[in-house]
This record gives structure tokens, sequence and C-alpha cells, in this order.
């Protein structure tokens, strides 16, 4: 008989979530803690997991190497947040979408000011790095753990045994997170039951269409642009690829933590995949850190709707205003729920779009942040792949697209 798999579980747990959601309405709240616990366990792994086999990736590198593969990844994150934002300031500007929307009373929100892009990099060194891996502070742990690995990599044999160490908690962090995957149909279960039950369908329908257009410039991005990015830019068949890591898409979706799913994205980059380990654990942890074309991708979408929806007509340079600050926030939003809504003040407040706007789409955030995480994570997995075909790894059996030999 067929064993059936984790994976399968958790899908049965999703498809049981919605159908008891919709069945049970609010009351399906009450089941919200134990999402949350469940989300904390996997957040819980991630500091540990992210210093310990970023440090460890960088320091299996020379420097030359890791300066080319670093500057590979940036750009392919990059290129994609740019395509992502065009998708999302094009769908949204041919769709009219917003206009003609009720404004009805609409809370004055107080403006976020956003901090000065030096400001920013500045803080991106930590002064106390154990401070920022207490705080959770991602851009300066990243920043930390590239630097050490660099010296360990400098120092040599001396650092063996720090290296070692570090590399033998990286490991017990992998056996934790395989643990915390039996609670995964339990977890999603839940968190997919209060976010159907509390989100119901008529919450959704005054902006039905901008959920709708948000999932379809999503797929358009995944299906399109990631897909030629593996075909031609990694080498990979892109369906196979998808197929190997839905898994970590699935937890995108369930969690809206594109950091807590960090942890789920690596194991099967690894072991379905077939990318090397050190691989994996540089270019995944710094793209889950800068990294968000989801976000990028809905908040053109968004801003595009509230000026809509306020009979302003956004000009050109208004909208290559949107198109820079929504790469900068996206890279500066954190892979939890939510704060792409939050970085989005910058963008609304940059392109003069009122910031009261988001009082529409605040009440059904959490359907869209769906979307939007699961292109994040699988932004990751497909720029990881491009930096893996382009410095020619091997791939697991199945992957890479066979070259016919011409005779
Ligand atoms: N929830 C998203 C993530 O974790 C960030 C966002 O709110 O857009 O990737």
């Amino acid at each position: 008989m067929k064993r059936i798999k984790l994976f399968e579980i958790i899908l049965i747990a999703f498809i049981l979530g919605v159908i008891f959601g919709a069945f049970v309405g609010e009351p399906a709240k009450s089941l919200k803690p134990v999402g949350d616990v469940f989300i904390k366990l996997l957040s819980m792994l991630v500091v540990p997991l992210i210093f310990t086999s970023l440090s460890t990736g960088v320091a299996g590198f020379d420097i030359k190497s890791l300066g080319r593969i670093g500057g590979k990844a940036l750009v392919v994150y990059y290129v994609t947040a740019i395509i992502a934002i065009c998708i999302g300031l094009g769908l949204a500007n041919i769709s009219g979408v917003g206009t003609g929307i009720e404004l009805g009373d609409l809370a004055k929100i107080e403006p976020l000011e956003a901090p000065p892009l030096i400001t920013v990099l500045v803080n991106i060194v930590p002064d106390n790095p154990v401070k920022s891996l207490a705080e959770g502070n991602m851009l300066q742990i990243v920043f930390f753990a590239i630097i050490l690995g660099i010296a360990m990599g400098v120092t040599g044999r001396a650092s063996d045994p720090l290296r070692k160490g570090l590399e033998s908690l990286a490991n017990v962090m992998y056996t934790m997170v395989r643990f915390v995957m039996y609670c995964a149909p339990v977890g999603v279960f839940a968190l997919i039951s209060w976010t159907v039950g509390t989100h119901g369908v008529k919450a959704l329908s005054p902006i039905f269409y901008l959920i709708l257009l948000t999932y379809a410039g999503c797929a358009i991005h995944i299906f399109l642009v990631y897909n030629v990015i593996l075909r031609f830019g990694a080498g990979v068949k892109p369906f196979e690829f998808l197929k190997r890591i839905k898994e970590a898409a699935l937890f995108g979706f369930s969690t809206c933590s594109s950091t807590a799913t960090l942890l789920v994205t690596m194991r099967l980059c690894e072991e379905k995949v077939g990318i090397s380990k050190k691989l994996c654990r540089f270019v995944l942890p710094l793209g889950t850190t800068v990294n968000m074309d989801g976000t990028a991708l809905y908040q053109t979408m968004v801003t595009v709707f509230i000026a809509n929806a306020f009979n302003m007509d956004l000009s050109i340079s208004q909208q290559a205003i949107i198109l820079v600050t929504a790469l900068l926030a996206s890279i500066g939003a954190a892979g939890v729920p939510g704060t792409g809504l939050i970085t989005l003040m910058m963008v609304l407040q940059s392109a003069g779009v009122p910031l009261e706007g988001i009082g529409i789409v605040l009440g059904v955030d959490r359907i869209i942040d769906m979307a939007r995480t699961a292109t994040n994570v699988l932004d990751d997995a497909v720029a990881l792949a491009f930096v893996a075909g382009t410095e020619g790894e091997e791939f697991a059996e199945g992957v890479r697209i066979k070259k016919v030999k011409k005779s």
C-alpha cells in the first residue's frame, strides 16, 4: 500500500481547514492560538538556523566565489522584483482597479515616517551582535553571520572547532525542524480555519477584484517569469522544480511568514532538488531577508488601487516613485505576517497617495498576504536555482534539462 506523505496530510488539513472555517464562521477564531503556537515553533528556530547556516555556508567559499555568487543572487533578486513591480503596475493600470469603490468613513492614519536611506544602511551594522540575535534583527544577523563566515574562511584551520560547532548546531536545528513538521497538519488546519472563518465572503466582496488581481499577478509572475528563469537561466525543468518545493509554497501560503518557511525551503532545496548545502545556506537566508517579489507586486497594485479609489490620476513620475519605493519597501519588510502592509505606508507617502486608503484593505490583508508570501518563498528558491545552475551544480536526478547532443 502506498504510504501517505506528510505533504498530502498537510494538504488534506488545509482543505479541511477551508471547509471547517467556511462552515463555522467567526467562532473559528478560537483556533488562532493553535496556529500562533505553530508559527512560534517555526520562528524559534529561525534565528539560530540563519546564523549558523549562513556563517558556515559563507565559510565554505573563498572570497572571489563569494562575491560572484552574492552578486548573481542580488542581480536575480532585483531583476525579478522590478518585473514583479511592472506586472503589478501594468495590471492595476489596465484594469482600473479601485475606481468607484465606496470609501465609507475612513479613519485618519498617522503617517509612518520612513527612515532616511543612510540610517537604514548604518543600521545594518550591529553594535552588539548578541543584541541583534536576541531581538531577531534579521539584516544585522545576516551582516554579522556573513562577516563571521568570511573570517572563519580566512582564519583557516584554527577556526575548525568553531565551524564544526556551528555546523553541528545547524544540523540539530534541522532535526528540530523535522519535529515541528509533524505538528504542521494541526497548525495549518488552525491557521486556515481561522482565516476563512474570520474573513468570510462578506468582508471580501468590496475588494474582491483587488484580491483576484493580486492572485493573478502572483500567478503570472510564478508561471511566466520564474518559468523562464528556471528553464533558461538555471537549466532546470520548471514544473519539476516547483513540484519538488511545493510544500514550501503551501507553508508560506498558510503561515504568511517567509522567514518561518525558510526552514522548509532549505530542507526541500537540499534534499529534493539536490542543491549543495553551502549554496542553500548562503543564498536562501540572504533572499529571505532582502528579496520579496510578492510583496513588491502587491504594494504597487494596492497603491494604484487606493489612488483610483480617491479619484487620483497618477503621473508617470509618481509611478516611477512607486517602482523605486516598492523595491526598497520590499527589501526592508521582514518576512512575518502583515509587514508588507506596514512598509506600504512608505510607498503611499512617497507617491502622495492618501494613507487612509489602507483602511480599505486592512481587514482582508491576511488573504492577500497568503499569495504574496507564497510568491516570496518561491522567489528565494528560484534565485537559488539560478545561482546553482549557473555555478554548474549537479541537481538531483530528473531536475536538470538534459542537453540533446548533436551527432
Ligand atoms: N508576509 C510576507 C512574508 O513573510 C511579508 C508581507 O507582509 O508582504 O513574506
